[in-house]
């Protein structure tokens, strides 16, 4: 037998994302409260704005998204060099962790944090420090200790994925003016319009020069799958990570939907507000049930369940509820419409005495 070809360590060894099966119940419904997704379709003008982009399917996207890049350069008041459009906020992840691997290197990010990090720390070859949540949130004081010569790049997810907690201003601020000027620090906030005050980065990096801030159309603009985003970090930065991106990665359909978006944003952020609100009553629900739950600033709560977690994910899918569990320390519950999360409060209600979640971290 022949060798198989020659590949490296990391691909031989990757071990990717693993999304979940789909569950349906018994009656072939299927409640998607697995992946943060906003349960609101496009609005009409965004859906016209697709359809229009879409005859030009046969041309190359302008490879700067100079309309988009120019539409929030103004809304967000900062210098269109200090921008820069990208197909999602994994894109830019990628990219500027391919920008400072090196040897030794390494990423400091909380754990439990976005599943996405760790992998595609992976995969550019940096070693990974985590630092773990202290009362379900960034120990900001603890990550600022843990950086040294090797540390390269923090990441910070604000609010955390999957925890739905927020750090404050100040700890951010105070965290930030820790950080040696040599090392990156990438503020993640996909879910930033999910916070009772809007997420800081645009104003937090302006007089920052290794501060990087991810945003996402992914989320509350309800863009998922069309992959689209931007980073803000200062031209030094900017004009890297730019060069790192694969060229045309943000299609016309793409860019287009994010100016509609952006041109629709009351709406939008009106369906904020009802998330929200929803959030608000889920959470309450599942306190008065003996849960223990953070409060979230983001669209989905998080329950810390240790032992019980896999048994309750499993009743959730028996009843069609798509969650995400994480074995042995708790389950991630997107926040959806009205109906699905009664769906979700109802397949577990039955029983619930069974389930009250222990302390801490048992398994
Ligand atoms: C969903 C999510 C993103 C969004 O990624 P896109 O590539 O923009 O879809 C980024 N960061 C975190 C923490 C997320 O949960």
């Amino acid at each position: 037998m022949s060798e198989p070809p020659r590949l490296n360590s990391i691909a031989r060894d990757f071990r990717p994302y693993q999304p979940s099966q789909l569950a349906c119940s018994a009656d072939g419904r299927a409640y998607l409260l697995a992946r943060n997704e906003t349960p609101f379709g496009p609005l009409p003008s965004v859906i016209s704005a697709i359809t229009a982009a879409a005859a030009q399917s046969h041309r190359y996207p302008d490879p700067l998204s100079a309309e988009l890049a120019g539409e929030l350069a103004g809304r967000l008041d900062v210098p269109a060099d200090n921008l820069v459009v990208g197909a999602g906020s994994v894109a830019f992840i990628q990219a500027i962790l391919a920008a400072v691997a090196e040897p030794g290197a390494n990423v400091i990010y909380a754990w439990r944090s976005f599943e996405l990090y760790s992998l595609l720390a992976g995969l550019a070859g940096l070693a990974s420090v985590r630092v773990p949540l202290v009362a379900e949130r960034h120990d900001l004081e603890a990550m600022s200790a843990a950086v040294d010569a090797r540390t390269r790049l923090v990441m910070v997810c604000n609010p955390n994925n999957p925890t739905g907690t927020a750090v404050t201003k100040e700890a951010l601020v105070s965290f930030l003016d820790s950080v040696p000027a040599g090392c990156l620090v990438v503020l993640d906030e996909a879910y930033g319009e999910y916070m009772r005050c809007p997420g800081p980065g645009a104003e937090l990096f302006r007089d920052r020069p290794n501060l990087i801030v991810l945003r996402t159309f992914s989320k509350a603009y309800g863009l998922a799958g069309l992959r689209v985003g931007y980073m803000l970090a200062h031209s030094y930065i900017t004009s890297r990570i730019r060069n790192m991106c694969l060229p045309f990665g943000v299609s016309h359909v793409a860019q287009a939907a994010a100016v509609a978006s952006l041109r629709a944003e009351r709406e939008l952020l009106d369906r904020v507000t009802l998330t929200v609100a929803e959030r608000t009553r889920v959470r309450a629900a599942l306190l008065a049930r003996g849960y223990v739950v953070p409060p979230s600033e983001a669209n989905f709560v998080w329950i810390r369940l240790g032992r019980e977690t896999t048994s309750f994910a499993a009743r959730c899918a028996h009843a069609g509820v798509n969650v995400q569990p994480y074995p042995g320390e708790g389950v991630r519950v997107t926040i959806g419409s009205a109906e699905d999360n009664e769906a979700f409060l109802a397949a577990t209600a039955a029983g619930s005495a069974t389930l009250q979640a222990k302390p801490r971290g048992d398994s």
